[in-house]
């Protein structure tokens, strides 16, 4: 009995020692590890791209966000400032003319638009000089600037609008014919026979907005705007800044 308890005990105290041995062993190992964790020599690895975040591409069926978020630039259809010149004075940007100096380059000395009689109902077109009726407006302007203040006088605000060739007798006007359309406005017309003052405000905010004016307020502020705006086009270095 004593032999064996004996033996067992010095069984037990081999296995007790075996068994701190491999303590000490699996601390050591474990002190390696924390101290080659914590090791302030070794780099911090860099967090791995957004990408690989997300799932693999197998279950990836919507696109990247970057690609998803990426701004779409384009012209609204029928919204850009060029367009197709609606007459041979007319520059590709809207509610712009030519300059005299490049239609008379290009042998335009006439304009034409069409005006309608409000009695005979009937419609035909009117020809302008070119160079004869923008004396007359410049001029006009030149002599009256001072006295506008900015605003569009009586004369334009009620044009004196032509008799029609056919009801003549009777004393009938003809208006111009201004069109729906209003990048197809005959702009330079309206201003040659002085009747800009028939386009409604809307129409003359129009002008004012694809040429940079101020574009609020009454309608004499605008169509003043509008005559001086044109005659700029027509002679940049001329006398026709609206301020
Ligand atoms: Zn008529």
């Amino acid at each position: 009995m004593n032999n064996e308890h004996e033996m067992a005990t010095d069984q037990e105290i081999i296995n007790r020692k075996r068994k701190s041995s491999e303590e000490d062993d699996h601390n050591h190992d474990l002190q390696l590890t924390l101290s080659s964790s914590f090791t302030p020599t070794t780099p911090i690895p860099p967090p791995p791209p957004p990408h690989f975040l997300r799932s693999t591409p197998m279950f990836n069926a919507t696109p990247p966000p970057a690609r998803r978020n990426r701004p779409i630039l384009y012209w609204r259809p029928g919204k850009s400032e060029t367009v197709p010149p609606p007459f041979p004075w007319a520059s590709p940007r809207r509610a712009t003319v030519q300059s005299l100096a490049h239609l008379e380059s290009q042998q335009i000395f006439t304009i034409t638009g069409e005006v309608q009689c409000n009695k005979c109902e009937k419609s035909y077109e009117i020809q302008y000089d070119l160079r004869e009726k923008f004396n007359e407006v410049g001029g006009f302007i030149v002599k009256n600037k001072a006295a506008m203040r900015d605003r569009a006088p009586n004369e334009w605000l009620n044009p004196v609008l032509p008799i029609c060739k056919f009801c003549q007798k009777q004393g009938s006007n003809v208006k111009p014919v201004i069109v729906e359309k209003k990048r197809e406005i005959n702009w330079l017309f309206l201003l040659l026979g002085q009747m800009i003052g028939c386009c409604n405000l809307t129409q003359l905010k129009y002008f004012c907005k694809h040429t940079n004016n101020h574009r609020s307020g009454a309608k004499d502020r605008v169509l003043y705007l509008t005559y001086l705006g044109l005659c700029k086009q027509l002679q940049p270095n001329g006398p026709f800044d609206p301020y």
